[in-house]
């Protein structure tokens, strides 16, 4: 997933296992800004929606990945 505002993949976290929610709002860790995670969900979802709706577990482990990452500065 991106930010809607900068599109950077990194995003702030607040601890290692945290996996977000439908409705929750995600800190960009580039721009700072509050993205709506439903919201960026839309985005990925418009990328490809059956695609998508097959990968989505996937995509969400490898966007928990990203963040665990974005944690190892
Ligand atoms: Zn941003």
């Amino acid at each position: 997933m991106k930010c809607l505002f900068c599109f950077s993949t990194d995003f702030v976290v607040p601890h290692d296992n945290y996996q977000p929610q439908h409705g929750e709002m995600v800190k960009c860790a580039n721009c700072g800004k509050l993205n709506d995670f439903d919201s960026m969900m839309r985005v990925v979802e418009k990328e490809g929606e059956e695609f998508i709706k097959k990968e989505a577990d996937k995509i969400a482990k490898e966007f928990e990945k990203k963040l665990k990452k974005s944690l190892k500065f």
